[in-house]
């Protein structure tokens, strides 16, 4: 009798944490990293464990989607990030990611380059590691990526830009400088995190 129990007991134990697996990843929808343009593998690796980490979301990596000329700001030297949003605008959760200077339109400026973009709240959101790259070695650069990665999913996700006066907190407001993104740790300030849906 024992031994033809064995079976059973381990076949429902198996059903049970199959069961607990599919709940939880239903909870958690994964988020979708599409690379936008060739893309160095090692960078979107790291992108991936860093945005696992910190969300407790699975990342997959999508095959790499070509660049195209009607998504080129007008002055067709870069890519204008908001043609990226809204042509690749997804119903699962998206982030694009591109080695090509991205810019969108800001005040006076046509074309104010930036390090990232994202639908606040929405599901797709879009990097470059362009801006990031300057002067700096391979993990500083990995490091801001990174950072940018986790503050546009944050609008994502619905947060604004951080007004708790914390300058360590992901969600600050870079305005287009570096400094900030280095000034900022790899969290979010209390208020952020609870307002993080
Ligand atoms: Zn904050
Ligand atoms: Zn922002």
């Amino acid at each position: 009798m024992t031994i033809k129990n064995q079976p059973l007991k381990k076949i429902i134990t198996y059903c049970f944490l199959f069961v607990s697996f599919s709940v939880n990843a239903q909870n958690k929808a994964p988020i979708y990293l599409q690379p936008l343009g060739k893309v160095n593998t090692f960078t979107l690796q790291k992108v991936k464990q860093s945005v696992e980490q910190f969300y407790k979301r699975r990342c997959i990596i999508k095959p790499m989607v070509s660049l195209s000329p009607d998504i080129l700001a007008d002055g067709k030297t870069r890519y204008e990030a908001g043609r990226i949003l809204r042509k690749y605008r997804s119903v699962q959760n998206l982030l694009i990611i591109t080695e090509q200077d991205i810019a969108t339109k800001k005040d006076n400026v046509k074309e104010w380059g930036i390090f990232g973009l994202g639908y606040r709240p929405g599901k797709t959101c879009v990097i470059s590691t362009f801006r990031l790259k300057r002067k700096v070695g391979r993990e500083k650069f990995i490091e801001r990526l990174n950072k940018v990665a986790i503050h546009e999913i944050g609008h994502n996700c619905g947060l604004n830009h951080c007004t708790s006066g914390d300058l360590h907190c992901l969600m600050n407001d870079a305005k287009g400088t570096i400094k900030q993104v280095d000034e900022e740790q790899m969290k979010f300030c209390a208020n952020c995190m609870r307002l993080l849906k």
